[in-house]
């Protein structure tokens, strides 16, 4: 099997991400809750993107790009970061949003007008129509250029989540669970991937906030990720645990969702987000009231950032 430190990664992150207890959260739930401050990736906002654009636009660099695309949704924090990062390394990002969510001065929007960044949007529901988009603008300019999927989920920028639970198994600490947040799957099949490798004893738990078929694309990212690696493991669907949380719709908060984001504000001073982390929170809160853990157990959330999205759309508490 090859290292992670084989493959090129340009230093965005500041790593390692700090693991902390949440003692008032972990009374509430009877279990032990901790969390992975990977909303302190340290450029943006924070948030898990970062890990995955060190590996992504490493190779950029490599391949020559001036210019990187990629999509998402209107509020994409994925897009934004990719903005963040790619113009700290000299490069031109040009983003290609979906005309989906808040498309106004708001939120991630607003990052992005700071930033100076391109932001173009498409009325479409197709990916495969903004990639062609991407290749049309792309040989237009005439520049050298380089695509990043939606999410940055693709096997190799799921690397950088096989690094992170490498970082967490390195820090020595004992895991019973490890629970994310799953909206491209990228995240979550890296997680998973690690965990395979390096904390065999740790189950994770991807939570959906979105309603793509995870249990398919998921273990598709990890083989190809394994792949990567060349590491000798076989994925099976055994591999991959999914919670549907994703209530509404992709980007509509939850009852749930909101209901967790007030727990953790109120308790913890911390702010997780109706799109992402609220609802993933909202997963680990459910298993926990179901009893799913055991009061010894210890529990970390991944903390994936999104706060850029916590001000665009309108949380509405119960
Ligand atoms: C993108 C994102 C996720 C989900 O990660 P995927 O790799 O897309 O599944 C989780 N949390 C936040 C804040 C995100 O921006």
């Amino acid at each position: 099997m090859k290292s992670l430190n084989d493959f090129a990664r340009v230093p965005l992150a500041i790593l390692p991400t700090p693991i902390q207890k949440l003692e008032n959260i972990s009374r509430i739930l009877g279990t032990n809750v901790w969390i992975k401050r990977d909303d302190m990736t340290g450029i943006g906002l924070g948030g898990n993107k970062v890990r995955k654009l060190e590996f992504l636009l490493a190779e950029a660099k490599a391949q020559g790009a001036e210019v990187v695309f990629t999509t998402g949704g209107a509020q994409s924090n994925h897009a934004m970061l990719t903005a963040a990062c790619a113009k700290k390394l000299g490069m031109t990002p040009i983003l290609i949003l979906k005309k989906r969510g808040v498309t106004e001065r708001k939120g991630n929007q607003l990052l992005e007008y700071l930033m100076d960044t391109d932001v173009r949007f498409m009325d479409t529901d197709s990916y495969d129509d903004i990639y062609a988009e991407m290749d049309r603008v792309g040989k237009e300019l005439g520049r050298p250029y380089y695509k990043i999927p939606c999410g940055g989920s693709n096997a190799l920028g799921a690397l950088g989540y096989v690094a992170c639970v490498k970082e967490i198994a390195d820090s020595g600490m004992h895991f019973d669970y490890l629970i994310c947040a799953e909206g491209s799957g990228g995240t979550h099949a890296g997680v998973a991937l690690g965990a395979k490798l390096f904390m065999p004893g740790t189950r994770t738990v991807g939570v959906m906030v979105d309603s793509d078929p995870f249990d398919v694309i998921t273990p598709g990212i990890m083989r190809g990720a394994a792949e990567l690696l060349q590491a000798d493991v076989e994925i099976g669907p055994g591999d991959v645990h999914l919670l549907n949380m994703c209530g509404p719709g992709y980007a509509i908060p939850s009852k749930e969702g909101n209901a967790a984001i007030r727990m953790m504000a109120e308790n913890e001073g911390l702010f997780l987000d109706p799109v992402y982390t609220g609802k993933a929170f909202a997963g680990l809160i459910k298993l926990a009231r179901e009893g799913t853990f055991r009061p010894e157990d210890n529990v970390l959330f991944l903390y994936s950032g999104g706060a850029g999205g916590l001000f665009a759309v309108d949380v509405e508490l119960p």
